[in-house]
């Protein structure tokens, strides 16, 4: 696969756009942050700024959408924060959320309707929501200048303007709390005495603060940043991680013949996932063909089942290209078709029935002759056609993995996190936020949601406990 392609939050394969991950022009807010907050270590100016500045009351690790926010709030509440991340800007995998245009929240305003998307693990969220849920989040972009607009599925988006639009909403928000950011930064861990931590530990300096929030996201699109290692820092300061597993991601399948459907998108089409001839997941909705399988909403949202379960063994993906027509319905339709198309070739007589790039790929598998005259077709024949169009099968034989994954599966073990604070139970300064946390939701602005509701409390908490 090449190092280019990328799945957008509509779980398309695209290409990976330079201008949003390398080299990127800062935008005028990063341009506006005063040399002594924009702390560059490439260009030596942060020995300048944090001279004697090494001691902060908050230390942020991770400049992601749930750091940014969960710095930002420490520093209104009037805590000296530092955000310290290891890229050269911040924000990196927003910016490629939404095909660059961030799906920053879901229209759900209903806090268990929300948080049951997340699964078994979704009611962790509720005190977060409660307190800066989506009504919250609206607002907050919205009284700093980006409206949202709800979009087809619920998505919102903000209404003009794209993902570097947050994000400037973020860094303001940073620069008026007067957020020290440390950049091309990477933390390497901690020094822990007794029961807090003291110190997080640079490469070339140790920062001394009294609270630590730990945001580095998971595994998923590692290049942009978020490369796993924070799952090692939390079991050395005595947390358990549930192991990280790709979620949202796309399908590798052994049929050869997907290939030449690549890029083609079914619409309202229905997917079944079987293992040992038992039913384990159903889907409905939007689904994509790729070079290497299938990925699409559908796909992407069983994708962690499949993960799962091809561990116990082979599974099959059963795929009804017509859920509104039982089999005999569909029968009916296809004779009615065969008949408007008398006396035509058989491979001439499906243009009503399938997109034109399935077409040939059905005739193949259907056995049937393609030039026969469609009038002379047996019965047999025609219900191979139903069957096929009915279930048509795919064999998973894996994820694409986390560098393709939208979202991790997995990470710090709720039950040691207070969920009305998003404090460590183990470590008394310690506090989490965003995709580093065991939560993982289905596409459609849920898991940014979750990183704003999770940091604003982090951030929050981590400041009052200490005014
Ligand atoms: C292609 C794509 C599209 C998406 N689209 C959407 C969408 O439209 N809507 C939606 O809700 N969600 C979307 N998501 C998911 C969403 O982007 C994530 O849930 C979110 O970014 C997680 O935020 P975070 O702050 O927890 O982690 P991240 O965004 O991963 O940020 C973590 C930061 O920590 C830094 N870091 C990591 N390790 C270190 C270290 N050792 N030292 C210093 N810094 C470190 C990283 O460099 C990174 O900048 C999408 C994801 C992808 C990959």
């Amino acid at each position: 696969m090449s190092e280019k392609l990328h799945l957008d939050s509509s779980n398309r394969v695209l290409k990976l756009s330079k201008n949003v991950t390398k080299n990127r022009p800062l935008s005028q807010e990063e341009k506006n942050l005063p040399e002594n907050r924009l702390l560059d270590t490439r260009r030596g100016k942060d020995a300048l700024a944090m001279k004697d500045n090494n001691l902060f009351d908050i230390a942020v690790i991770g400049g992601g959408p749930a750091g940014m926010m969960a710095a930002g709030r420490a520093a209104e509440l009037g805590a000296k924060v530092v955000l310290i991340e290891k890229n050269e800007t911040l924000g990196k995998k927003l910016l490629i959320t939404g095909k660059g245009r961030c799906n920053f929240t879901h229209n759900e305003f209903d806090i268990r309707k929300f948080a049951e998307k997340f699964g078994r693990n979704g009611r962790f969220l509720y005190g977060a929501l409660a307190q800066f849920g989506v009504r919250e989040v609206i607002d907050f972009f919205e009284s700093r200048g980006v409206k949202g607009k709800v979009e087809q599925g619920n998505r919102i988006f903000p209404e003009e303007g794209n993902a570097q639009d947050i994000l400037n909403v973020l860094i303001k928000y940073l620069t008026e709390g007067k957020v020290n950011i440390l950049l091309n930064s990477e933390v390497n861990g901690f020094k822990q005495e007794k029961e807090k931590i003291s110190q997080v530990l640079l490469r070339d300096r140790k920062i001394t603060a009294d609270k630590f929030i730990i945001c580095p996201g998971g595994k998923s699109y590692p290049q942009t940043g978020s490369t796993g290692e924070g799952y090692r820092w939390v079991e050395q300061l005595g947390h358990t991680v549930i192991p990280p597993i790709p979620a949202l991601n796309p399908v590798k399948t052994s049929e050869k013949w997907v290939k030449e459907l690549q890029g083609l998108s079914l619409k309202n089409v229905s997917l079944q996932l079987f293992q040992n001839g038992k039913k384990q997941d159903e889907r409905f909705g939007e689904m994509l063909f790729t070079h290497f399988g299938v990925s699409g909403p559908i796909v992407m949202e069983m994708s962690k089942n499949i993960g799962a379960l091809l561990k116990n063994g082979p599974l099959k993906l059963i795929l009804d290209l017509k859920p509104a027509l039982d089999f005999k319905k569909l029968d009916k339709r296809i004779q009615r078709d065969f008949e408007k198309f008398k006396g035509r070739m058989f491979k001439n007589s499906l243009i009503g029935l399938l997109p034109l790039s399935m077409i040939s790929v059905i005739i193949k598998l259907s056995g049937i002759e393609p030039e026969k005259q469609v009038d002379h077709l047996t019965r047999d024949e025609r219900n191979k056609l139903v069957h096929l169009l009915k279930e048509l099968e795919l064999t998973p034989t894996g994820l694409l993995g986390f560098k393709w994954s939208v979202v991790t599966s997995g990470g710090v073990a709720l039950k040691e996190v207070n969920s009305n604070t998003m404090g460590s139970k183990k470590v008394e300064n310690l506090y989490f936020a965003g995709e580093i946390l065991d939560l993982d939701g289905p596409s459609g602005g849920y898991n940014l949601q979750e990183c704003w509701s999770t940091g604003y409390l982090a951030g929050e908490n981590a400041a009052a406990n200490m005014l």
